[in-house]
C-alpha cells in the first residue's frame, strides 16, 4: 500500500492510537457521534439556507443508514451542509477542537501515573466519545464522500486511521456527506438492522431529523427514531398525557407525575429542562449510593442517563431531562463535575424545584402533604448537606403536631406558641403512634404546649446540624429537664409549696432506687413533666437522645449507650405506695420487684427491651400473683 498523501497532526495520531487500541467496552458510541455530526451539518444547512436559497435541499433533510453485507460496510448519509476540500483537511485531519484537546491533556496527565488511572480515563472516553475519530473503533477504513452545498466539486477523504489520509476529487450528485465504515472483523454486528435500530433509539431518538434505515429494497425504508424531542416543543402543544407518556418512557415511574416542570432558559445560560417529581417513591430511593440520575442531552443528542451533577442526592427523586448546547459532546465525566455551566444549571434547577414545591404547598396543601409523606424523608437530608438551601428547605418541612395530630410547618408551630415559650419542643420516636403514648408528652399536654413529633431517622441528624429555627432552639423533650411551669401552669394545680415537700418525702425512695439500679441509671430524680405515668427515662442534657442511640446501635451492634436519668412522678399513686412501703420497711421483696419493674417499664416505653427478659417475666409473674392470688 502506498503512503497516504497527508499525515495526521501529531496529537491526532495519538488520539487515534488510543481510540483504536484501547476502547473495547463502549464501541457503540461511534454511531451516536456520527449521527450527531450529521445532525449538526443539517442544522447548519437549515440555518444558512434561510438567508441563501441556493443552499436549500431538494429533498427532506435527514439521515440515512445503509449497509452492504457483501462489502461489510455501514454508510451514514446526510444531506447537510457538506465538507469542502479544505473543510476535510481542517475538520478531519486535526484536533483543534477544544473537547479533544482537553482530552489529550488529560490523557497526558494520567499517562504519568498508575495504570489504574489511565484505565479509568479510558472508560470515561468510552462514555463520552471523541467525535469523528470514534469511527476507527469499529472500522479499519473510513471513507468520507462529501459535496459542500453551493459547490460543484465533491471529494473523497479516506483513511485507515493509522498514519494519515488521502483526498481526491470524486462524484456526488447532491450536497451532503456519506461516511462509509469498512467494519472490522469483530464489529460485524453493526451490519444488523436490529442492532442499529436499538442504538438509534438509545442515543438519537429525540433528534429533530428522521434517521432512516435503508435496506436493499428502497421501498422498505423505515424511520428508526421517534424524532421531535418533547422538551423542545412549546408547552402549549403538549398535553398532560404526552408528558405522562414521556415520564413513563424514561422510566421515571409508572404512576402519574406529581409535578411536571418544563422550562427553557436562554441568555447567559442555555438549557431546557423537563423534570418530574413522581407521586410514589421509586424503587431505588433508598439505595445506599443516593445518586441522582438525570438524563443529559447536548443539542438533543443523548449523552447519559446517569448524570448526577445537576441535582444533589437529597433531590434524587426528581427525574427528567436536561438539554444544553453549552457543553461539548466530548465532555468527559470528570470535566462534567467541574464544568461551570453544569454547576450553574444545577443551581438554577434546584432553585426552581424548591420554589415550585413552595408554591404547591401554599396553593394545594393537601396534595403537598401527600408529596411530603413520600419524599420529605429524603428532602430533609438537604438540611444538613446543603447549608445554602437550608432556610428554604426548613420552610418546606412538615411535622406532626402532638396537640392536633395535623401536619404543620415550623413557622406555624412558632406562630401558635405562647409568649412565654421560647423553645421549639420536639420528641423523637419510631412512629407517631409510639410518640403519642410517650410519657414525655404528658406534662406538655397538661399545659397545652405543642410538641413536634419527629419519626424519621434522618431527623436526628438535621436537628443537630440546624440547632434552631427563627432563633428558637430545637429542644428534645426526652433530654434534660425542662421547667414548664415558667411557660404555663398545669391546668389543674398551682401548688408551689408542694415540690419542696416532695423532695424531702421521696428522698429515701430515690436513694434506694439509686442503689438498686446502680450503673443502669445516671441519676434518679422527681419529674417536672410526668402526669399519668409513674416513671420515665430521659437523656442527660449533654447525652444522646434515645432515638439517636437506637440508630447508632443499628449501625454498630457493639455500641453501648449512656445510662439515662430515671424520673419519677411524685403525684402517682404507685410511686407514693412504694415510697410508703419503703418508709415502713414493709415487704422488701415486693419493693425490690416494684422498683426494678418501674425501670423495666420506663425502658419499654422508650422502645427498649429490659436487659433480661427472663428476670422481667419472673418479676411480672410475682407481681401478678400478689395482685390476683394474694
Ligand atoms: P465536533 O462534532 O465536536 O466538532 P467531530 O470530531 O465529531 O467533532 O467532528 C469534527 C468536525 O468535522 C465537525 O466539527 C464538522 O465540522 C466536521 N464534520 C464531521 N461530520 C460531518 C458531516 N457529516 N457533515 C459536515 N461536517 C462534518
Ligand atoms: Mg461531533
Amino acid at each position: 500500500m502506498s503512503a497516504p498523501m497527508h499525515q495526521f497532526e501529531a496529537d491526532t495520531g495519538k488520539i487515534l492510537d488510543i481510540v483504536i487500541n484501547s476502547l473495547y467496552s463502549n464501541k457503540e458510541i461511534f454511531l451516536r457521534e456520527l449521527i450527531s455530526n450529521a445532525s449538526d451539518a443539517l442544522d447548519k444547512r437549515t440555518y444558512l439556507s434561510a438567508t441563501d436559497s441556493a443552499l436549500l435541499a431538494e429533498d427532506q433533510l435527514g439521515i440515512t443508514l445503509a449497509v452492504n453485507a457483501k462489502a461489510k460496510t455501514l454508510t451514514i448519509s446526510d444531506n447537510g451542509i457538506g465538507l469542502s476540500h479544505d473543510d476535510l483537511i481542517s475538520s478531519l485531519g486535526t484536533i483543534a477542537r477544544s473537547g479533544s484537546k482537553a482530552f489529550v491533556e488529560q490523557l497526558a496527565q494520567s499517562a504519568d501515573t498508575s495504570d489504574k488511572k489511565s484505565d479509568d480515563t479510558l472508560s470515561l472516553i468510552g462514555q463520552f466519545g471523541v467525535g469523528f475519530y470514534s469511527a476507527f473503533m469499529v472500522a479499519d477504513k473510513v471513507e468520507v464522500l462529501s459535496l459542500k452545498a453551493g459547490e460543484t466539486q465533491a471529494h473523497l477523504w479516506s483513511s485507515d486511521g493509522v498514519s494519515g489520509y488521502d483526498i481526491s476529487p470524486a462524484e456526488k450528485p447532491s450536497a451532503g456527506t456519506d461516511i462509509t465504515l469498512y467494519l472490522k472483523k469483530d464489529c460485524k454486528d453493526f451490519l444488523e438492522e436490529q442492532r442499529i435500530g436499538y442504538l438509534v433509539k438509545k442515543y438519537s431518538d429525540h433528534l429533530s431529523y428522521p434517521v432512516m434505515w435503508q435496506p436493499v429494497n428502497v421501498d422498505d425504508a423505515r424511520q428508526l427514531n421517534t424524532g421531535s424531542a418533547i422538551w423542545t416543543r412549546q408547552k402549549s402543544d403538549i398535553s398532560d398525557d404526552d408528558y405522562t407518556q414521556f415520564y413513563r418512557q424514561i422510566g421515571a415511574g409508572y404512576d402519574e407525575p406529581f409535578m411536571t416542570l418544563h422550562n427553557r432558559t436562554e441568555g447567559a445560560l442555555n438549557y431546557t429542562s423537563l423534570l418530574f417529581i413522581p407521586s410514589q417513591r421509586p424503587m431505588d430511593l433508598f439505595n445506599p449510593d443516593r445518586k441522582s440520575r438525570m438524563q443529559l442531552y447536548i443539542n438533543k443528542v443523548f449523552i447519559t442517563d446517569e448524570c448526577e451533577e445537576f441535582v444533589p442526592p437529597w433531590l434524587r427523586f426528581v427525574k427528567g431531562v436536561i438539554d444544553t448546547p453549552d457543553l461539548d459532546l466530548n465532555v468527559s465525566r470528570e470535566m462534567l463535575q467541574h464544568n461551570p455551566a453544569v454547576v450553574k444549571i444545577g443551581k438554577a434547577v434546584v432553585k426552581r424545584i424548591l420554589s415550585e414545591l413552595d408554591k404547591k404547598k401554599k396553593k394545594d396543601f393537601e396534595a403537598y402533604q401527600q408529596f411530603w409523606e413520600q419524599f420529605g424523608i429524603v428532602l430533609k437530608e438537604g438540611l444538613y448537606e446543603d447549608i445554602d438551601n437550608r432556610d428554604k428547605l426548613l420552610g418546606l418541612c412538615l411535622f406532626t403536631s402532638a396537640r392536633t395530630g395535623a401536619q404543620i410547618s415550623l413557622q406555624e408551630y412558632c406562630d401558635n406558641m405562647s409568649e412565654t415559650q421560647d423553645k421549639i419542643y420536639f420528641l423523637s420516636a419510631e412512629s407517631v403512634a409510639q410518640a403519642e403514648t410517650s410519657p414525655h408528652l404528658e406534662g406538655y399536654r397538661a399545659r397545652d404546649i405543642d410538641v413536634l413529633l419527629l419519626t424519621d431517622p434522618v431527623d436526628e441528624f438535621w436537628v443537630q446540624a440546624v440547632g434552631s429555627f427563627d432563633e428558637k432552639p430545637l429542644t428534645s423533650i426526652s433530654r434534660g429537664s425542662q421547667n414548664l411551669d415558667d411557660i404555663a401552669p398545669k391546668k389543674d394545680e398551682a401548688d408551689d409549696q408542694k415540690s419542696e415537700n416532695q423532695d424531702e418525702e421521696f428522698a429515701p425512695l430515690i436513694a434506694s432506687l439509686k442503689s438498686k439500679l446502680g450503673e443502669q441509671v445516671k441519676d434518679v430524680r422527681l419529674s417536672k413533666t410526668l402526669v399519668d405515668s409513674p416513671a420515665c427515662l430521659v437523656a442527660d442534657d449533654d447525652g444522646m437522645d434515645i432515638q439517636m442511640e437506637r440508630l447508632m446501635k443499628a449501625h454498630n451492634k457493639d455500641f453501648v449507650g449512656m445510662p439515662r436519668v430515671l424520673e419519677l412522678n411524685a403525684d402517682h399513686k404507685l410511686i407514693q405506695a412504694i415510697s410508703e412501703k419503703l418508709a415502713h420497711d414493709a415487704d422488701p421483696e415486693l419493693v425490690q420487684d416494684a422498683c426494678l419493674m418501674l425501670f423495666d417499664q420506663a425502658q419499654i416505653l422508650e422502645g427498649k427491651s429490659p436487659d433480661s427478659l427472663t428476670e422481667f417475666a419472673r418479676r411480672m409473674t410475682r407481681l401478678m400473683e400478689r395482685g390476683l392470688a394474694g
